[in-house]
């Protein structure tokens, strides 16, 4: 923990920290090796790990990365952040994030961007650009994101790591800083399939009490998955049998060809190790734009609604009347996009246009769902690229929100369906920046996604 504390502040300018508490840090690393020293074992037992700064935490101040919530210190830790700590794991710290999860390339902090590693003068995708960046720079071994739209995956295909987001409803929610809740989902990322396994063993499991949306599913032990072999597999072929559906949507015009290159070499590796490649389609993979970015602003415009200087967040030093001080706290503790989010919103969802824009975002969500049973009838698994491209420049799309929103086109049918995907370093594209290979299961199929690419890797 020290180590990892003196490397963070080593490598402070990529940005990744949002917050450190050294004391409370050792303190849980003592607690750890009083557990080692009275013989207990578990595998997070004293491993150090980080969270996106959208967790509560009790030992460190929690902004989600608003200026709204600015040195704002919970009573009580996110369920999540509780498991993992109850298991032994000890926290470093919070990581940098899109303000609210809102984004997808970590621009959209208030604490300033991150950089990718790779390449300083690149975003290193988001929301949970923070936390990407902490594994892919070694300053944390693991770390926890979330995942509303692909917030998990496409921060990791950017920066080389590996990150999985499970089923909706597999992770409590309780605790996380709620953006859109019927897609929020928790998820870990590390260096392999192997070691998200091990978080989301501890991570994952039923909190009906304080989340109703948590699913009544009983916890699983990921990692028996790794090293069970699939049914008529040989070690060879680790992956013979699998039926891996590749989307015709995800491969067209729109995804750039160092990408499409590199994710279908990945899958020439994976026909290697004994998977059939299976061509599917999901025809309404263009939809899942609108709809995403009618929904979560929906869902996020009455989230929100919560700062308003009284019960929660910034208040203006200087107002008249109760509603000036709403306004003038909202506008000053809000960054750009969250207002942006807030007010599209707020208008699908008013009288005279919730018929025309919010129903009928839900009603094509139902259709995107189907789509993918239909297609997990002829496959396993559902592979192809995280996103279009490559990481890109800072500042590139940073007046363009259309632009960011496209991006996106990969990861939010997934997260509308409510299905676990998850991104695995597939290689390199151009400029030699890291491509992720996307997978995504059935509902609770973590497992067999684990396995899949814990072969791969
Ligand atoms: N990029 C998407 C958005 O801006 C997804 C973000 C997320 O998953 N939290 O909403």
């Amino acid at each position: 923990a020290q180590h990892l504390l003196a490397r963070a502040k080593q490598h402070e300018a990529l940005g990744a920290y949002l917050a450190v508490n050294e004391e409370a840090t050792l303190a849980q690393a003592r607690l750890a090796d009083a557990r080692i020293a009275a013989g207990e074992r578990t595998p997070l037992l004293g491993v150090p790990l980080a969270h996106k700064d959208i967790f509560v935490t009790k030992d460190f101040a929690t902004t989600a990365g608003s200026k709204m919530l600015a040195g704002y210190r919970s009573p009580f830790d996110a369920t999540v952040v509780q498991r993992l700590a109850a298991q032994g794991a000890v926290s470093l710290g919070k990581l940098n994030c899109d303000e609210f999860a809102m984004g997808g390339s970590n621009e959209n902090s208030a604490y300033g961007p991150v950089r990718n590693p790779w390449d300083t003068a690149r975003v290193p995708g988001g929301s949970s650009g923070g936390s990407a960046v902490a594994v892919a720079a070694r300053l944390a071994p693991a770390v926890t994101g979330t995942d509303t739209g692909g917030s998990i995956r496409q921060p990791a295909s950017f920066c080389g790591v590996t990150g999985i987001k499970p089923t909706y409803g597999r992770c409590s929610r309780y605790g996380m800083v709620a953006f859109a809740s019927s897609l929020d989902q928790a998820g870990p990322m590390a260096r392999s399939a192997a070691d998200c396994a091990v978080l989301l063993s501890a991570m994952a499991g039923p909190d009906i009490d304080r989340d109703s949306t948590s699913l009544d599913h009983p916890a699983e032990d990921y990692t028996a998955w790794l090293g069970r072999a699939r049914e008529g597999a040989t070690a060879a072929q680790p992956l013979k049998g699998l039926r891996i559906g590749l989307p015709e949507e995800f491969f067209g015009e729109g995804c750039a060809p160092d990408v499409i290159a590199t994710v279908r070499a990945a899958l020439a590796e994976c026909e290697k190790l004994g998977a059939t490649l299976v061509d599917i389609s999901l025809p309404r993979t263009e939809l899942s734009i609108p709809v995403y970015y009618i929904i979560a602003p929906a869902e996020a415009s009455s989230n929100l609604s919560r700062f308003d200087g009284v019960k929660f967040g910034h208040r203006a030093a200087q107002y008249g009347d109760l509603v000036d001080m709403y306004k003038k706290s909202r506008s000053e503790g809000f960054g750009p996009e969250v207002q942006r989010r807030i007010m599209i919103g707020t208008y699908v969802l008013s009288h005279g246009y919730y018929d025309a824009y919010y129903l009928k975002a839900q009603q094509i969500r139902r259709l995107i769902a189907q789509d993918f049973q239909s297609a997990f009838a002829q496959c396993d698994l559902i592979a192809g690229p995280v996103a279009p491209t490559v990481a890109w420049k800072i500042g590139e799309k940073s007046n363009d929100p259309v632009a960011n929103y496209l991006a996106d086109i990969y990861t939010l049918s997934t997260s509308l369906a409510g299905l676990p995907g998850m991104s695995v370093p597939a290689g390199f594209g151009e400029g030699g920046l890291p491509v992720g290979l996307q997978l995504v299961g059935n509902y609770f199929q973590e497992g067999p996604l684990l396995q899949a690419a814990h072969a791969f890797q």
